[in-house]
């Protein structure tokens, strides 16, 4: 190495006195670049109590990992001094500027990890930083946790709750966002009424008022409904359509596998007796009309025109979806009103026992009902939401606890104020001082 390159590097790492690069060792074969580090100063303040001047007792030797330099892993290495305190008697290991207490990485290292783990599955991200996934995951956990504590939930007023799986059917947690700033706010493990008062807790720690929020979207589960009556008295509530729709079609799932036990004869009577038909017919009625393929249109053509229950629950899903997409489109509560009325009517009528369940429920919540087909501001952002937790499931697999799910949410959804920035932002604004030519002449690009 040339004269000059420790101080180069010494402002590159952008290390201040008295800590200096004193040495740089490139090892292109084994494809990985050294820095070593020292810090020559006699005397230190107490890491402990502050008081300056304190006399060195040792060196420990430690190692990080720094951000790759081009195609090279660099490490950094120093020995660490301890300082002996004539004030407060403690030998303490002094602290380095580039690195949080313990942690095996520099501070730059672990803010790149951060950012990828933002877009990349946590296994990708450590596959590509050549780290283990626990590792990250112990980093993920601690800046959230440090992020989301600055976190300012000043001025929420509109919310959704809802419950997600980290696993398929087991494992609940609520979760609840802020569905004006579009923000993830809370997440708590199970899904009965405590999470709401949990939700509340955690609210007012952060700087919120429970008694601003003026409307809550959510499921019709009665612990929730419970939760908020309870915790946030004043607020208005709605049902969101998606899990209306969800209920029409588990009540359809219901009829048909019913019908399919009871009958199975009068199903193949009508529909044909292909083992593959039945399997269609599933998949079809579950579907929008425009999703079916040949041989699902063939099999909904049959089911249309004969007498099954099947057909009645298929007719009084649709008849839901059609209702829902009309009403909110003319967004009026007298004409909601009275559609979801008459839906109701006709599912009592149905003679379909899953059927007069669902409009038994719709009955007794008729007006957080309508207040969600006409509450048009949540719905396309519960849909996102849903996408977006989807995403951070795959981002958590193999690693998929709830602690881990829960910390991961927070980092992807929350919009966190107060993470490390990623290191590999551009140095400048991309467009600055740039120019291009067009037709011969120069024009500085902003006015180009
Ligand atoms: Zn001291």
């Amino acid at each position: 190495m040339s004269v000059g390159v420790e101080a180069l590097f010494t402002a590159a790492l952008g290390l201040k006195l008295p800590w200096v690069v004193a040495k740089v060792e490139l090892d292109t074969d084994k494809r990985r670049i050294d820095f070593e580090v020292s810090c020559d100063a006699k005397q230190l303040p107490c890491p402990a109590c502050g008081v300056s001047g304190q006399g060195i007792h040792d060196r420990v030797r430690r190692s990080w990992r720094h951000l790759d330099f081009f195609q090279y892993e660099a490490w950094l290495h120093a020995g660490v001094p301890r300082v002996d305190c004539s004030a407060c008697g403690k030998t303490t290991q002094a602290d380095v500027p580039w690195s949080r207490p313990g942690s095996g990485f520099t501070l730059l290292f672990e803010a790149l990890a951060l950012s990828l783990c933002q877009s990349l599955p946590v296994a990708q991200a450590a596959a590509l930083l050549r780290v283990r996934s626990k590792r990250l995951w112990r980093r993920i956990e601690h800046y959230v946790q440090v992020a989301r504590a600055q976190e300012e939930m000043k001025g929420v007023k509109v919310i959704g709750i809802d419950e997600t799986s980290i696993k398929r059917g087991h494992e609940y947690v609520t979760v609840v966002h802020d569905l004006s700033a579009k923000r993830l706010l809370f997440m708590t493990a199970g899904r009965n009424h405590e999470t709401v008062k949990a939700f509340k807790t955690d609210l007012v720690a952060h700087g919120g008022d429970p008694a601003e929020i003026a409307h809550v979207c959510m499921d019709m589960s009665a612990a929730y409904t419970k939760g908020v009556t309870e915790v946030l008295p004043q607020a208005q509530i709605s049902f969101d359509r998606f899990h209306v729709i969800a209920l029409a079609n588990e009540a359809m799932d219901a009829v048909r596998r019913a019908e399919m036990l009871d009958q199975p004869r009068v199903v193949h009577a009508a529909l044909g007796t292909e083992r593959k038909t039945i399997r269609n017919l599933m998949w079809a009625m579950r579907q929008d009309h425009s999703g079916w393929n040949n041989k699902q249109l063939n099999t909904m053509y049959l089911l249309q025109r004969s007498t099954l229950k099947s057909a009645r629950a298929w007719r009084l899903k649709e008849a839901l979806r059609t209702t829902y997409t009309q009403c909110v489109s003319s967004n009026n509560e007298q004409q909601a009103t009275a559609a979801m009325q008459s839906w109701i009517s006709w599912a009592r009528r149905s003679r379909l026992d899953p059927f007069k369940k669902l409009a038994t429920t719709l009955k007794e919540r008729l007006p957080g009902v309508v207040r969600g087909m006409l509450d048009g501001r949540s719905n396309a952002y519960v849909e996102a939401m849903n996408g977006m937790l989807q995403q951070t499931k795959t981002a958590a697999r193999g690693f998929r606890t709830v602690k881990n799910f829960v910390a991961i949410a927070y980092l992807r959804m929350s919009k966190l104020q107060h993470l490390p920035a990623n290191p590999l932002r551009p140095a400048i604004q991309r467009n600055q001082g740039v120019t291009r030519y067009r037709s011969g002449r120069q024009v500085p690009l902003e006015t180009a």
